[in-house]
This record gives structure tokens, C-alpha cells and sequence, in this order.
């Protein structure tokens, strides 16, 4: 495979130095990605900055330029979603999902006019408009779970609004984002997107930079904080899409056979690396055997395999870091007492492989009920009184996502809504409404992204006063 450039103004840069990435299934290198060296870093925003006021002035090209690159990720889907499996490992058939929906973003902002002035008075007198800015380079920085539609649900609207990007992957997952930006260097004008790569030196180094007015991240809650700080400094504005610790709370009215299937899908997707998996099940007593039973038949029939090959459902971990994780979670449950239904080894065999795993007599104060997992291994915890279960699951200082499943959807939606989660759901987990404002409660974020209140965040607002006489 080729080595994968930079994005810097309009052109392809390689780089002094290289970063090898390898297929997290089979261990076999991939290729390498281009390192942003610091004076390619100020480049990009030297760029990023250059470009934003012509940008800014027209709105047709902005939707014509986001139109062109839906096409462009529809022409190249394909590769895009094979690349995408092979460093991130998720089969292809969710990564072709993935692609579908950075093509679906790019046509959506093509489709939005640019929001028109609101004007709060207009007589002999006076008119006062408000006006909408946008606030100048923005600065994306992304993890390696889902890496392109996370990216492209940043730089669309940041784009859209009238700001220039400058976009730095995460160095576990690089190539896909490097190959995006490589198709997207012939949508957008010279200096409007810039993509670049490195490990956490680069993105502090990127968000350092004065010309840079926002910083939209999504990460680890320890990477959010620091930018949080570090944004203080310089008043930059920012959006973090921080970790969750989402619960799942299973009442006693629920049917077993109808949502064990959903429910095993809600945790294990993308072998949960999802920031809004389900990470704990509080599961009513009397359901706890079935659900136990359903779940752990569902992860012994799964197929698990290099996400190439069709029959796979799931892939490896992404990185060796998270499958040590995994498994340092599941042996310190093990001391505490826990018993391991299924899975609870990982693969021997190439690759971070580690299978779904369902684990039973943890409770809070055990690392695997409290702290985030991300990966593959499920705690089902049970309860007798539901206000008890509701208390442990806002007894967390994450607050992304929570589910409530019953065979009474007002009841759950009575239940969700105490829940404190930025997100929640009654008989589902991970649907994500296109127009949906995704936020973080506590720890799991600050601000929103999607739909109308994510848009607002790439804008400021000026009021024109003028008096007409
Ligand atoms: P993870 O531990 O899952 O990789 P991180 O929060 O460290 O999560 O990474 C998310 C993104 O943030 C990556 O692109 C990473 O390179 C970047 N990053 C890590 N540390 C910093 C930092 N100090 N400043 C800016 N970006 C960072």
C-alpha cells in the first residue's frame, strides 16, 4: 500500500518522518501515514486561515463544494470502507454503513441553505438583525472507533457555516481519514480543508495555534479535560464528545426473546468501541437467568473474523492497548468474584481478538461496572427495585447514553427521562436521529453536535443595529 500524504492547501505533502499502521486482525503492516512535522502544522492554519474569508463571502460554492464531495465518497466507497476495515477492524459491512453515511452527511449540508438573519426589528426606526459568523479556522481532532463519519459530522457543518478546518485523525487510525482527505482535496478550494497527522503532540500543537477559534473534539474524557484547559487560555471555543459508561436498565414487564438481540447489538457493536455502547445491564431479577441465557447464546453463535471476510459480525479490538484493557477489566472481575458465562479469553490466533463476553456478580466499586470498558465484555448486574437500579445508573460521572427496555414504551419513556444521559433510549440503543443534538452529560461531553444546536456551535452571533433616520 502507498504511503498516505498530508492535505495542506490544496496539495499533497509527504512528510520527513512516517507513521507504520497495521491491521489490527491479522498484525500485518498496512502502510504508513505521513507525520505532520511543527512546520507543517502551522502551515495547515497558515492555509486554513488564508482561505477562510473568500470562503466565508460564498455560500452557493460551500453547498456546491459539500455536493461534490458526497460524490466523490460515493465514487470511492468502496476503497473508502475497505480501508476503513482494515486498520480499524470492523467488517465491512458496518464500515459500508459508515461511508453511506459520510456521503449522507456531505449531501445533507449541500441540501441546507445557509440560515438567513433573524431580524428582531424592522420599522422606520430601526432594524436589528442578528447575524450569523463563522468564527474562523476550526481545528477537528478524531479517535479511531468510526473514524470518518466522526470526522465528516465535524468538518460538514464547521464547512457548511463558513469556517475553514484543519483535521488531525487519530494516529491508530490515520490511512482512511489521509485517503478521504486525498479525494477531497478536488471538492474544496484550496486551504478550506486541511488534513493532517500525528499523535497527541500534533493535535496540542494544532490547538495552540491563535488563529485557530474552535476546537471540536472527540476522545477520551483525560484528552478532553486537557483541551479544555488549554482552550481557557486563548477563550477558544470547543466542543468535546467525550466517554460514556451508558447503562441499560431491563424492567421487569420486558420480553427477553424480543430485545436480546438489539440489546446484544447495543453493547457489542464495533466489539464496543462505541462511546455510547451499552457498558452495564441492571436487568430485573426475575428476567436476570432468561436475559443471562439469551444473551450468552447470541455471543457463542457470533462470527467472529477479519472484518473482510462476509461472514464476519465482529472484528479484533482496534489496538493492542485496548485489547490489555479488556482483559486487565475482566481479571481484576475475576478477583472480586466475578463469574465469566462466556468469552472472557482472548482468540488464540493473530489479531486483537477478543470474543463478547458476559460477566455476572460485579457490582459498583469494581472497575468493570464504573469505568468505561470500551470493548467487548458486558456486566449484567441485577436489581429488585427499580428505583434502586435508576440511583446506580446516574450514580456515574458519565452521562452519554442510557436505555430503558420494557413492553411498556410509556413506562420506559417515564424511566429515560430521569435517567441522566445526553442521550436515551426506550428499546434501543445507538439509533441516532439525523437532526439530533448528541451531547454529553457530566463528564461525557460539553456542547452538541448534529442537527440544528451542533450547527450553532461553528457560528457566533453579531447584532447590527441601525438606526434608520
Ligand atoms: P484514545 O486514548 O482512545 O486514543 P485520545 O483522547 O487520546 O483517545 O485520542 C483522541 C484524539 O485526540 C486522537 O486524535 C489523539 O491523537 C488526540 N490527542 C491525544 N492527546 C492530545 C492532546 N494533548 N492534544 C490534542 N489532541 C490530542
Amino acid at each position: 500500500m502507498p504511503a498516505y500524504e498530508l492535505l495542506i492547501d490544496g496539495q499533497l505533502h509527504p512528510a520527513e518522518h512516517y507513521l507504520d499502521v497495521y491491521d489490527p486482525a491479522s498484525e500485518a503492516w498496512l502502510g504508513r501515514a505521513a507525520l505532520a512535522s511543527p512546520e507543517q502544522v502551522e502551515q495547515a492554519v497558515a492555509a486554513a486561515h488564508a482561505a477562510q474569508a473568500s470562503w466565508a463571502e460564498d455560500p452557493a460554492l460551500r453547498r456546491h463544494s459539500s455536493a461534490r464531495a458526497a460524490a466523490l465518497v460515493r465514487e470511492h466507497a468502496e476503497a473508502l470502507a475497505e480501508l476503513v476495515t482494515r486498520e480499524q477492524g470492523r467488517p465491512l459491512r458496518f464500515t459500508t454503513q459508515e461511508v453511506a453515511g459520510v456521503a449522507a452527511t456531505f449531501d445533507h449540508y449541500a441540501a441546507l441553505e445557509v440560515p438567513a438573519a433573524e431580524v428582531l426589528q424592522e420599522d422606520a426606526e430601526r432594524v436589528v438583525r442578528v447575524v450569523r459568523k463563522p468564527l474562523g479556522v476550526v481545528a477537528a481532532i478524531t479517535p479511531w472507533n468510526v473514524p470518518l463519519i466522526l470526522l465528516v459530522l465535524k468538518i460538514a457543518p464547521a464547512l457548511h457555516a463558513g469556517n475553514t478546518v484543519v483535521a488531525k485523525p487519530s494516529e491508530h487510525t490515520p490511512l482512511s481519514t489521509l485517503l478521504l482527505a486525498s479525494l477531497l482535496k478536488d471538492a474544496f478550494p484550496a486551504g478550506v480543508l486541511n488534513v493532517i497527522a500525528g499523535a497527541g503532540e500534533v493535535g496540542e500543537q494544532l490547538v495552540r495555534q491563535p488563529q485557530v477559534r474552535h476546537i471540536t473534539f472527540t476522545g477520551s474524557v483525560a484528552t478532553g479535560k486537557r483541551l479544555y484547559g488549554q482552550a481557557a487560555a486563548d477563550l477558544k471555543r470547543l466542543t468535546l464528545e467525550l466517554g460514556g459508561n451508558d447503562p441499560a436498565l431491563v424492567l421487569d414487564d420486558a420480553q427477553v426473546p424480543a430485545i436480546a438481540e438489539a440489546l446484544f447489538w447495543g453493547a457489542f457493536w464495533n466489539s464496543g468501541q462505541v462511546c455510547f455502547a451499552i457498558k452495564r445491564v441492571y436487568v430485573h431479577q426475575s428476567l436476570f437467568e432468561p436475559l443471562l441465557q439469551a444473551l450468552v447464546e447470541r455471543a457463542e453463535r457470533t462470527e467472529i473474523g477479519h472484518g473482510l471476510n462476509p461472514n464476519s459480525e465482529l472484528g479484533p479490538l482496534t489496538t493492542a492497548a485496548q485489547l490489555q484493557r479488556v482483559e486487565a477489566l475482566v481479571e481484576d472481575a475475576r478477583r472480586q468474584g466475578a463469574e465469566v458465562h462466556t468469552g472472557g479469553r482472548r482468540l488464540a490466533r493473530p489479531g486483537f481478538f477478543y470474543p463478547p463476553t458476559l460477566v455476572s456478580g460485579v457490582n459498583a466499586g469494581v472497575a468493570l461496572v464504573d469505568e468505561e470498558q470500551f470493548g467487548p465484555v458486558l456486566p449484567i448486574i441485577p436489581f429488585t427495585d427499580l428505583e434502586d437500579a435508576i440511583a446506580q445508573a446516574n450514580a456515574s460521572p458519565y452521562g452519554l447514553g442510557a436505555s430503558v427496555w420494557t413492553s411498556d414504551p410509556a413506562r420506559g419513556e417515564a424511566v429515560a427521562a430521569r435517567l441522566a444521559s445526553g442521550l436515551a433510549w426506550v428499546n434501543q440503543h445507538l439509533h441516532i436521529h439525523p437532526g439530533a443534538p448528541k451531547g454529553g452529560q457530566k463528564w461525557s461531553g460539553l456542547g452538541y453536535e448534529g442537527g440544528a444546536r451542533g450547527y450553532d456551535a461553528f457560528s457566533e452571533l453579531q447584532v447590527v443595529n441601525t438606526l434608520r433616520r
